[in-house]
């Protein structure tokens, strides 16, 4: 059965590629009905903070991944990761290193005098502990095969190889007894049983360090198998580089609270960032789940687009239940906001906007105080002979008994043609007293979510 893992390590975000390799692996479970496990890789005491671990479960739970573990922590499980060392200590595949620091720094700059590959130089593979001073701090490193070469069938990636050759003694287990990431990494993997591991490609040198350990503990331990590989090629930014924050990328959090995206939006996106299933746009859920493989994956950074992403959210936005909308408007308009009320006015509110912000800001004329706040620009609109013309207008308005759309349209057409002007001339101003604004919503669906009352109240306020 297809075991995958996510293995996020704590930064304060969740980032967008790292949600994109969580969204894979997810899917990648899913679709072989196998399992999905997440793993927190917080042996970064400094910046794993319990903060730092919500935003995680925030960001995935918002975007509907839902593991199939209780979280794994990585920090907990170092007794385990020192155990496989002894073990590989105990069958000589793993020995101790005393070299100081000092040392291997002056190793290092002989190595780069002679143009020669920075690595670790096998200085005490071969030598007997007891040659160290008593007591002296050691780190273990692996003992690493010096020929042949080591072959990664990768699901994306294809065949790749690295000669052994290239890859030095690297430590397993540090000075004070702490595990590196290489081998946590590892032993995490072979315990928590995982079969398929998909991974950005950045980490894809690591894999062949990986591997030794995975084969140096062959023939030790039962279970030591190897995974299936699939490095997934980075996000880059419009301009081809690497992705950051200047080309868009944020946090999952900020894309919900700052960028006002929904996740169905955020979901579809990041599925069709390095993934395809021939022109097909638009997926659900439950499509995801039943098309995502590893082959329709590209070998190519895919690039991250935010205006492309403002336009699918715009698309999922017309699309949203008009309740749910209106929940979350209200959530940014505060105590003010009337849930019915928005909820009414969704449909013609979310015909153009392409974010929740958008939709809140585009309300927000519906709760404001009397007397309005006037933009500058809509103030300009209000000067002396549009006033008279809303006097004349309130004084029709107040006769009206049908206050629908159709009511009211009929009503304002007949007005402007008696006056020969168009329907704009006499729209505009009345936007303006009536939102404190420029642009709205049509304005009979203006008069209409703000009822007859509070329509009326706002034209006589601004002739005040
Ligand atoms: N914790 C690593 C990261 O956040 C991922 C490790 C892995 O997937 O093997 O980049």
């Amino acid at each position: 059965a297809v075991v995958t893992r996510f293995a996020p390590s704590p930064t304060g975000f969740l980032h967008i590629g790292n949600a994109r390799t969580g969204l894979f692996s997810w899917l990648y479970a899913r679709h072989n009905g196998g399992k999905a496990l997440l793993r927190i890789e917080d042996t970064d005491k400094a910046r794993s903070t319990s903060e730092a671990i919500d935003v995680i479960f925030d960001g995935l739970s918002w975007l509907g991944l839902e593991f199939d573990n209780e979280p794994v922590f990585q920090s907990e499980r170092a007794d385990r990761h020192a155990q496989v060392v002894q073990k590989l200590l105990d069958a000589g595949k793993a020995y101790k290193c005393f070299a100081t620091a000092e040392e291997l720094a002056q190793m290092r700059e002989e190595q780069r005098a002679a143009k020669k590959p920075l690595r670790y130089d096998g200085r005490w593979r071969d030598r007997d502990p007891s040659e160290a001073p008593e007591g002296a701090p050691f780190t273990v490193r692996i003992k690493t095969p010096e020929r042949g070469e080591t072959v990664i069938e990768d699901a994306v990636q294809g065949r790749v190889k690295v000669n052994n050759s290239e890859i030095d003694d690297f430590i397993l287990l540090r000075a004070d007894g702490t595990p590196t990431y290489m081998l946590a990494v590892v032993v995490d993997d072979v315990d928590m049983g995982v079969t398929h591991i998909i991974r950005g490609d950045d980490h894809l040198n690591n894999a062949f360090r990986q591997l030794q350990i995975i084969h140096a503990m062959q023939g030790i331990e039962d279970g030591w198998e190897d995974p299936t590989y699939a490095h997934i090629p980075l996000i880059h930014g419009n301009d081809g580089a690497k992705l950051s924050k200047r080309h868009g990328a944020l946090g999952v959090d900020a894309y919900r609270d700052e960028l006002g995206i929904l996740p169905e939006a955020l979901f579809n996106y990041l599925l069709r960032l390095g993934w395809g299933h021939g022109d097909k746009e638009e997926f659900t859920r439950e499509e995801a789940i039943a098309l995502f493989d590893l082959e329709g994956v590209g070998r190519s950074p895919s690039r991250f687009d935010l205006k492309k992403l403002s336009n699918l959210n715009g698309h999922y936005i017309r699309e949203a239940d008009d309740a749910r909308l209106a929940k979350l408007v209200a959530e940014r308009i505060g105590e003010k906001a009337d849930i019915d009320l928005l909820t009414e006015a969704m449909p013609v509110m979310k015909t153009r906007a392409r974010n929740i912000i958008e939709l809140a800001d585009g309300a927000a004329f519906l709760f404001k105080e009397r007397p309005l706040e006037i933009t500058e620009k809509a103030a300009n609109l209000l000067d002396e002979e549009a006033r008279e013309r809303l006097a004349v207008i309130s004084a029709r308005l107040k006769g009206e008994t049908d206050w629908t759309m159709e009511a009211l349209e009929a009503n304002l057409k007949q007005h402007s043609e008696d006056l020969g002007l168009g329907l704009g001339k006499l729209a505009q101003p009345l936007r303006a007293a009536l939102t404190g604004q420029t642009t709205s919503p049509g304005i009979f669906d203006v008069l209409v979510l703000l009822g007859k009352e509070e329509s009326l109240a706002r034209i006589d306020d601004a002739q005040a």
